[in-house]
């Protein structure tokens, strides 16, 4: 039998394109797009992300699908409210030169497809223009240290995007990491014990000007990726459907354990999110209160590290 949509508040009755099992109910394209941007302004509230009036928000665009919908979904929300209470919401996106399909290039130009749609302001840093090397002659002559690319690429990403979006303005970054993200890495570090990094794991991180660190927000920590790919393509967004070249199979097996789990409890993902929110930080962090390692400056470029060079730095001694 076919779902029909019930709509938000009063009755649709059209033929549901969307299910939402871990509600169980389908929505038409129309309610579907404004159910998500409900469940993205009511996370944004319940972890107090954003302050309207003060914040300079860059949202960090990659091209994929995730921070493309984050953008819109945050764009369409805000224009719903009065215009002196919107934040200012600017792009910004790194350039890694990863020449592999193009990969960087075509990626870069979506997401200045995206903003010029969106009719919002685009940061791009390129790696290469500004460090010399793209990831890959990066990677190369750090070969000897047994660092993955995909760790190198990550030390990269978060440095630029803290040093450059505080140096442009903004009060905080936000990206496109979601349920199924937090979900896996979650599991992960449940399963290997890994209790620094649980503590450490968060929906919106605070700015520590002192060291700085600008704050990180992930508005769409309780949306799914399912959810994202069929907002984007409702609303016909532009987004890379590629891969990167160098995907992590791991983290995405973990991913498809955990929706797999779905199938027999429709709630869980969200659930054990929200659960370990509200109980178990606090007790993992009272756990591990000694041997939280301090924040502070890096000796060479200033940035935030817990070492006394910077993991980015160290990397690019190597070279
Ligand atoms: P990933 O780690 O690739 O799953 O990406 C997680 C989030 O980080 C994305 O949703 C984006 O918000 C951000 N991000 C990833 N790659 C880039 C990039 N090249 N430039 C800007 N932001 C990025
Ligand atoms: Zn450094």
């Amino acid at each position: 039998m076919k779902t029909r949509c019930k709509g938000l508040k009063s009755t649709c009755g059209k033929e549901a394109t969307v299910y939402l099992g871990y509600i169980r109910r389908g929505f038409c394209d129309e309610h579907f797009i404004i159910y998500e941007i409900k469940r993205m302004s009511r996370t944004i509230k319940r972890y107090n992300m954003i302050k309207a009036t003060k914040d300079t928000i860059f949202v960090a665009l990659s091209g994929g699908k995730d921070s493309s919908a984050l953008l819109d979904m945050l764009i369409s929300y805000y224009n719903q409210i009065e215009e002196k209470y919107r934040p200012k919401i600017e792009g910004i996106h790194i350039n890694l030169g990863i020449d592999i399909n193009s990969f960087s290039d075509k990626s870069q130009n979506i997401v200045k497809k995206l903003c010029k749609r969106l009719n919002v302001p685009l940061h791009i840093i390129d790696l290469k223009k500004i460090y010399g090397h793209n990831l890959l002659e990066i990677k190369k002559s750090n070969q000897l240290r047994s660092k993955k690319i995909c760790s190198i690429c990550g030390t990269i990403k978060r440095y630029l995007l803290n040093k450059y979006s505080m140096e442009l303005g903004a009060t905080k970054i936000a990206t496109g990491h979601l349920l199924d993200d937090e979900v896996a890495l979650l599991m992960k570090n449940l399963i290997f014990g890994s209790i620094e990094s649980l503590t450490r794991m968060s929906a919106n991180l605070e700015t520590i000007k002192e060291y700085n660190l600008l704050a990180k927000i992930k508005p769409l920590y309780e949306i799914s990726e399912y959810e994202t790919l069929n907002y984007v393509q409702i609303k016909n967004l532009p987004y890379i459907s590629e891969k990167c070249p160098f995907t992590n199979q791991k983290s995405k097996k973990m991913k498809n354990v955990m929706l797999d789990l779905e199938k027999e409890y429709p709630n869980a993902r969200y659930s054990l999110l929200r659960n370990f929110n509200k109980y178990y930080r606090t007790i993992f962090k009272t756990q591990n209160n000694l041997n939280t390692k301090p924040i502070s400056k890096c000796k060479k470029c200033g940035q935030p590290t817990t070492m006394k060079i910077c993991s980015f730095c160290r990397i690019m001694e190597k070279l």
